[in-house]
Formats: C-alpha cells, sequence, structure tokens
C-alpha cells in the first residue's frame, strides 16, 4: 500500500492518521511527504508562520484524553477483539477486582450502566410496591427512576443550598414505617453528610445506598466514595469522572450476602445455568467496556490529582467574584462538574457561548417539578433550596486535561460575562 522511499515517514504518517484531525501534525522538510498528506504534515517553515491556533474549549475533553491514553485503550480493545470473549470476559474480573481494591469494598459488581447499579441494588434489598425511599430532587433522573419502576415512592428531602448536596438534618422527620432506605447523591462529585446519614439510618434499621455515579475517586474523612455506606452504586458513562466508552457501572459492597444477590440478579436472577432462583435484568457491563476502563485506570490517580488541583484553582480565582459550590473540609471533590450560581443565568451562558466557553446546566427542573414523577413521589416538608438552585446553578469545562491558560481564560470570560 505505501511506497514511499522513506518507509519511516510513511510510519510516522500512519500512526498520526489514527488521531483527530488537526490535533497532531508531523513536522518534516520532506515537500513530497507535505504533498501527500496535508492533513498530517507541516513543514518548519509552516510551522513558523501558522498562527498558533488554540483548540476550542471543550465542557468535557475526552480527545484529549483519549490521546494520552491511546497505546494502553488500543492495546485492551484488541486483547478482547482477539480472545472473543465479549461477555463475561477476563477483563471483568480483573477489573471487579481492581476497583474493589481501589475503594476499600470487598465487593464491586460491573453492571450495565449506572442507572441498573441503582436498580439492581433496589432489588437486591428487595424493594417492594409501596416501599418509601428517601432521596434528593434536585439530581439527574435515574435516582429516582429505579424507585418508581419498582412501585416504590421516592421521597424527597430538600438539599443544602452551599453544596446542593441532600440536608442530613432534615432526614429524619421523613422517616415513616414504609421507609426502607436512603440514597443519598453525591452530587457534582462531592460525597453528602455519609456519617450523619449512616447515623440515622442506624437508628432506624435502613440501608443506605449512596449514588456514587458523579463522585468516584473522592474521599470523605479519608476513605473512598463507593464505600461510605453499606451500597454504593457508580456509572461509567464517558462524561463521568471514570468513563468507559459506552454504558457501564458497578456496585460497591463489603456485605457479601447483598454481593451474591446482585451478581444473581445482574444474570436474570440466576443462582446457576438455568436456575432461576430470583427476578432479575439483563444487567452485565461487557468485556470491551471493562478494558476501556482498565486502560482509563493507568492515570485515573493523576486525574484525580489534576482534578482536586484545577478545581482549587477555580475557587481560588473566583473567591469573592463569583459564588461557587462549597466544598467542605473532611471531604474532596472530583469534579464532575465544576458549578457555580448566577443570577441571570441565560444571559451568562449566552455571553459564554458566544465567547467559545461551553457551560452547562445540572439540573434545571428538580426531579419533584418534572410530570412523570408528580403523582407516584412525596415531598418531606418542603424543598425550596432545592427549587432556588435549579434557577442558579451553571458548570463551566472541567477535565483533568483543562490547561492553566484555558482554565485563566474562562474565568476571565465568566467575570466578564458577569459584570457587563
Ligand atoms: C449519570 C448518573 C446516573 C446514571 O448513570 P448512567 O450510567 O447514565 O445510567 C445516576 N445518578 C446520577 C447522579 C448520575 O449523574
Amino acid at each position: 500500500m505505501f511506497d514511499s522511499q522513506d518507509p519511516e515517514d510513511e510510519q510516522l504518517v500512519r500512526a498520526l492518521s489514527r488521531f483527530t484531525a488537526d490535533s497532531i501534525k508531523l513536522l518534516t522538510r520532506d515537500g513530497k511527504l507535505c504533498e501527500r498528506y496535508p492533513q498530517h504534515t507541516i513543514t518548519p517553515q509552516q510551522y513558523l508562520q501558522a498562527p498558533q491556533q488554540a483548540k476550542p474549549l471543550s465542557f468535557i475533553d475526552l480527545a484529549g484524553q483519549q490521546d494520552n491514553l491511546r497505546p494502553q485503550l488500543e492495546r485492551n480493545v484488541h486483547r478482547v477483539l482477539h480472545h472473543g470473549q465479549y461477555i463475561m470476559g477476563p477483563e471483568v474480573a480483573e477489573l471487579e477486582g481492581k476497583l474493589a481494591e481501589y475503594t476499600g469494598a470487598k465487593h464491586c459488581i460491573t453492571v450495565a450502566s449506572g442507572t441498573e447499579a441503582l436498580l439492581i441494588s433496589l432489588m437486591a434489598i428487595d424493594v417492594k410496591p409501596g416501599d418509601e425511599i428517601i432521596t434528593t430532587p434536585f439530581t439527574f433522573v435515574a435516582t429516582a427512576e429505579v424507585i418508581a419502576l419498582l412501585g416504590a415512592t421516592p421521597v424527597f428531602v430538600d438539599i443544602e443550598a452551599d453544596t446542593c448536596n441532600i440536608d442530613a438534618r432534615k432526614i429524619e422527620v421523613a422517616i415513616t414505617p414504609r421507609t426502607r432506605a436512603i440514597m443519598p447523591v453525591s452530587l457534582y462529585g462531592q460525597p453528602a453528610d455519609m456519617d450523619e446519614i449512616n447515623a440515622i439510618a442506624d437508628r432506624h434499621g435502613l440501608t443506605v445506598i449512596e449514588d456514587a455515579a458523579q463522585s468516584f475517586g473522592a474521599e470523605y474523612k479519608g476513605r473512598k466514595s463507593c464505600n461510605l455506606s453499606t451500597i454504593g452504586c457508580t456509572s461509567f458513562f464517558p462524561s463521568k469522572p471514570l468513563g468507559c466508552y459506552g454504558d457501564g457501572g458497578a456496585i460497591f459492597t463489603s456485605d457479601d450476602k447483598l454481593a451474591k444477590a446482585m451478581r444473581e440478579i445482574r444474570v436474570h436472577g440466576q443462582e446457576r445455568r438455568y436456575v432461576h432462583t430470583r427476578i432479575g435484568v439483563g444487567g452485565r457491563m461487557d468485556t470491551l467496556q471493562c478494558a476501556v476502563v482498565l486502560g482509563k485506570l493507568e492515570r485515573f490517580e493523576w486525574e484525580v490529582e489534576q482534578r482536586l488541583r484545577i478545581g482549587a484553582r477555580y475557587n481560588e480565582l473566583f473567591a469573592g467574584k463569583v459564588p461557587t459550590v462549597t466544598q467542605r473540609p473532611d471531604r474532596t471533590s472530583v469534579f464532575a462538574q465544576y458549578t457555580v450560581f448566577v443570577e441571570n443565568r441565560e444571559q451568562v451562558q449566552e455571553k459564554l457561548k458566544t465567547a467559545g466557553v461551553p457551560t452547562a446546566v445540572h439540573y434545571p427542573i428538580p426531579l419533584n417539578r418534572q410530570s412523570a414523577y408528580q403523582a407516584l413521589s412525596r415531598i418531606s416538608s418542603n424543598v425550596s433550596s432545592s427549587d432556588a438552585m435549579a434557577g442558579r446553578v451553571m458548570s463551566l469545562p472541567m477535565s483533568a486535561d483543562l490547561s492553566q491558560r484555558e482554565q485563566d481564560q474562562i474565568v476571565v470570560l465568566m467575570i466578564e460575562a458577569l459584570n457587563k
């Protein structure tokens, strides 16, 4: 296929062609090569003349991450293509072992998505129609969806206005004889008041399920998110702090009985092949996605460090100028979102968009105000902070690969957008 006089250059161009167009170029004096591969090559002269083009800011820079992890991602994916065990291949157990070790939980059960993790957890504790599950209305819909799917009632407790996490002081009054579990969400990557929540659950014989879809890698009093209560659930949706290239999720527990139940429910409630002892789901995470997460794990510690550093730098640069989500001193956030509070959100978003800074809103409508949930849920006292924050929150670009220059630019434009 290649007939160049210079096989080394040809090899380089072939390798480069696997990167996104224009993300990386071969600097060469070989005019013939440049003629044949104008997209992938640049001469020293062109290089010196070209204006240093900044790549557009992405809200979450998955392409940059992929460029930095390509060898291990390709190696892992190819390994699966060669052994061909697409369902429950060796990468599944390998990933489960590594994630359990990372969090300190005894068991990790990978599943098809974060939503499936929450659903299987509720099924494992045998949630039935009419049961009540206490949670926050200020979250992604999946948190309440799985409760409703089982015929149980989501009971919404208000959030703290500064962290946007469930207000632990308001949980106890929401408990009734039908309450089975509390599902706090570690929103934006920061765990809720887990000690207080666990203490309430102990007093009333309830199970605590942490929805840690946004907080894998965060710590609370020195312990890892996903291992802060009886059950922890996370998601590997591509944009989460630890993401795959499709759907995936995991459940964590140190309870042997629950882990066995979860493993069975994950595969149609079968105890052994074609022997079904409980109702289950088709909820496995496929081998290819596990292979992708294994590749991403290789620099995950570094990514968490960067996220902490970039988040702290945003906090510093915004101090006294832009109100931001508060971080409690006894825990970390992995900043699945870096979120600020603004009054005139639509105008600010519009100005930032014009300036090339993408933003997002998590979440504009609390779940108690969603038409599908109004009849089947219950509000405990009032949810006024949740209502207020839904109108004010706005998230800014956040990735482990966000450069200092990009961050400075975002901060300047954000402060400008507020003042103009
Ligand atoms: C993303 C998310 C989920 C669902 O995860 P999926 O993998 O997309 O199913 C659940 N809860 C919260 C808080 C999330 O952010």
